[in-house]
């Protein structure tokens, strides 16, 4: 058996697997050494957190049934994408690709945080009260489905070896729960392996209320993206233990961290002030009209 076929057959488990391991991982190392103390009750957070988890993971299975991974055969079986072109050795076609990958999801969520109507769905990613293991696998079922259409057109254009595609998901999938974790690393070791991974310290961050942190470190496996594009913030003003995690408008837990709330989030309140052409312009010097649109 080559390594597609057995990729193919057991790409279901393989990641069922690898999520279990690392979910307990840091599940574990959150009990043992904690970053910050949690705010709200951790029971009832994680049973909806975890909730919205099934829910997407059956969704997803109903919706695309052979996943990223047959979008991958399908564009080799017709020869589409970069790799079904070239003839690159499959070692560095699968580094390349997990790479590009990377950059492409970098790229679709600094799009999820500007556009209002997907920064709408994105928000229930960031509504969390608190910064846990939970957090990195709660998104809203619309996000996913757009997610993975997206990665369909990025493997459509790209054709990535099916092994690279897995590597690419269970990495991706690792590392979320890795970088939303609530474990203490040590800063001179959290210095070191920012410049490989992006760390739980860097990516808290990006879950800041304050809306300069949150449009920072938008990576989550490599953390060059940020650096290369101008996205880089090192530490949140506050202190990891002093900052809050959330969104401003949305504090209530009964909304945010229910199940419920969470899929209905996305239709309530307004967008204001934070996504792209939402923040009104001021006239500098005062005065209350535009001269040039008076
Ligand atoms: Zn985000």
């Amino acid at each position: 058996m080559d390594i597609t076929e057995f990729v193919m057959g057991h790409e279901a488990s393989i990641r069922l697997i690898s999520f279990f391991g690392v979910f307990a991982l840091m599940a574990v190392w959150e009990l043992l050494s904690p970053r910050r103390a949690l705010t709200v009750s951790k029971p009832a957070r994680w049973a909806n957190n975890v909730g919205l988890v099934a829910l997407n993971t059956v969704m997803l299975r109903l919706l695309f049934p052979a996943a990223a991974v047959g979008m991958a055969a399908y564009a080799a079986e017709q020869g589409w994408g970069l790799f079904n072109y070239l003839d690159a050795p499959t070692w560095l076609a699968v580094v390349i690709s997990v790479i590009a990958m990377d950059l492409a999801i970098y790229m679709q969520h600094v799009m999820f945080h500007r556009v209002p109507a997907l920064w709408r769905l994105h928000r229930v990613h960031h509504a969390d009260l608190d910064y846990d293991v939970t957090t990195g696998t709660r998104f809203h079922p619309i996000e996913i489905i757009l997610s993975m259409l997206i990665k369909f057109a990025a493997i459509v254009v790209l054709g990535p070896p099916v092994l690279g595609v897995l590597l690419f998901e269970v990495l991706l999938n690792a590392m979320a729960m890795f970088n939303h974790a609530n474990i203490r690393i040590p800063r001179p070791i959290d210095r070191a392996a920012r410049w490989v991974v992006v760390t739980p310290d860097m990516h808290r961050v990006h879950h800041s209320v304050a809306e300069d942190e949150a449009n920072s470190n938008f990576g989550f496996n490599l953390p060059w993206w940020d650096r290369l594009f101008g996205t880089y913030r090192g530490q949140p003003r506050a202190g990891h233990r002093g900052m809050s995690i959330g969104i401003r408008e949305y504090r209530d837990p009964c909304q945010v961290n229910r199940l419920r709330g969470m899929l209905a989030l996305p239709f309530i309140g307004t967008v204001a002030g934070y996504a792209i052409n939402r923040r009104e312009w001021n006239v500098p010097g005062g005065g209350d009209t535009d001269p040039l649109v008076r």
